[in-house]
């Protein structure tokens, strides 16, 4: 040694864009969960998990090789193999790839699927905006009846509601088919050259592979050029404005409240016919709450059978940023296990406190009791203390009996107290939380 110190090794730190979800925020999430497991399983969704990798060819033809998430926000790796797989940056294309893989379209349909899953997109990381992030999303495969349409959107509609989100604006269109989308691009592509001097950059070297992102765009001189451009919803068939109509219909008789926009053009190639976007003023520069819409080739082209489907995605973030928060709930504490720090020893292990408090932690737990024990070595008035703050209904006290086996138990909310045989303390508990 050279007498200097040695340094303190350097900390480290979450990546960025990323958070940890500490006790605080968990039980909102945990409140979030539950509600999303009741609405959505009300209505016949049933919970799926996908892995949180997939091979990178899912993403690049199911989500479409000109999105932004394909070409510059995917965290791909290398499986040591030469194939290569990338986190999951959403969850449609994963849940029509199990879909195809589990020959789910051999079930009743629609197959209704839900999720609550984290999601990684290589993003600018801001408020609102991380790498990896949580979603609830919602699938239902199998249908084009515009009532799936509708009740998905009300689903998502009640979850906002129900979590508390303000200001909620739903922003609903239709893309039509495929093939009239082809037809509108390229119209849409003629209408951008004719005006390219005016466009931004970006907005320029999408014209080729995705025109449709310039209505996303916030430039002047794109929005200018934009004024007089085609809009999709005078391409679609007979048929795609009497679903899109029909849709409508339903989401007026359930009283949703919900605002044509003509340019709503989400960032993922699948979509077809129905989309729509909810936001929420009481949320900064990042306001999309949730949003999804029908992809109705989807499953097809990810080899499985011709299947309509439709679906949401919601970030959990979001919703609770926008959302009235939940007050945190702690889980009840019946009983918890005090015992004076210097009775017994380990000479005489059959009175030594710790393990009799052990015993006594364990019997309780059996007996479908919720009890913490003292890990901390305080004194017995810091145990108790300690047992005030978890909000513990009784405290039982061990020790300070000269290993006879008796234990005191408090009633903390009475403040009464009496002396047991430790077998006994159970079956008070027990008897004392069935007269509360
Ligand atoms: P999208 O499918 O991209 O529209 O995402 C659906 C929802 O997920 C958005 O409305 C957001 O609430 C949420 N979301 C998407 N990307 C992120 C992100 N990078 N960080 C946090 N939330 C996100």
């Amino acid at each position: 040694m050279n007498g200097r110190q040695l340094s303190a090794a350097a900390k480290i730190k979450a990546p960025r864009g990323t958070f940890d979800v500490l006790a605080e925020q968990s039980a909102a999430r945990a409140v979030l969960e539950a509600r999303a497991r009741a609405i959505l399983e009300g209505a016949g969704y049933e919970r799926i998990e996908t892995p949180a990798f997939e091979a990178t060819e899912l993403f690049a033809r199911g989500v479409g090789a000109s999105t932004d998430i394909v070409q510059k926000e995917m965290f791909s790796l290398d499986d040591g193999g030469g194939r290569s797989l990338t986190l999951r940056p959403e969850g449609t294309a994963p849940v029509c790839r199990a879909y195809v893989e589990h020959g789910m379209h051999k079930r009743k349909q629609p197959v209704k699927l839900w999720y609550l899953s984290s999601f990684f997109r290589h993003e600018r990381a801001q408020a609102g905006r991380y790498r990896q992030f949580w979603q609830v999303g919602a699938e239902a495969l199998g249908s084009e009846d515009p009532s799936v349409d509708a009740e998905s959107i009300c689903l998502l509609a009640a979850l906002l509601e129900e979590m508390g989100v303000v200001s909620v604006r739903l922003r609903l269109s239709s893309l039509g088919s495929l093939a009239a989308r082809q037809e509108y691009r390229e119209q849409l592509q003629a209408h951008l050259r004719a005006h390219i001097d005016t466009l931004s950059e970006d907005v320029r070297a999408r014209i080729e592979h995705n025109p449709l992102r310039a209505f996303d765009s916030e430039h002047s001189g794109t929005r200018q050029a934009l004024q007089g451009a085609p809009l999709l919803r005078d391409f679609l068939s007979a048929e795609d404005a009497e679903h899109f109509a029909d849709v409508r219909a339903r989401l007026d008789a359930a009283g949703v409240a919900y605002e044509i926009d003509p340019t709503l053009v989400r960032g993922l190639d699948y979509y077809t016919r129905t989309v729509f976007e909810l936001t929420s003023d009481a949320l900064g520069a990042q306001s999309g709450v949730g949003g999804g819409g029908r992809y109705d080739g989807l499953v097809e082209q990810l080899g499985g059978p011709p299947t309509p489907g439709i679906g949401w995605a919601a970030g959990i973030e979001r919703i609770l940023l926008a959302g009235t928060p939940t007050p945190a709930a702690f889980a009840p504490v019946d009983l918890f296990v005090a015992y004076e720090p210097s009775s017994g020893g380990w000479e005489d292990l059959p009175v030594y406190a710790p393990v009799r408090a052990f015993t006594l932690l364990s019997e309780a737990r059996a007996a479908g009791l919720t009890a913490q024990m003292e890990l901390a070595g305080r004194s017995l008035k810091g145990q108790l203390g300690f047992a005030d703050t978890l909000g513990a209904r009784y405290v039982a006290i061990l020790g300070g009996d000269d290993g006879a086996g008796e234990v005191t138990l408090k009633d903390m909310s009475g403040g009464s107290q009496e002396t047991l045989a430790a077998d006994a303390v159970v079956h008070a508990v027990l008897r004392g939380l069935r007269t509360l």
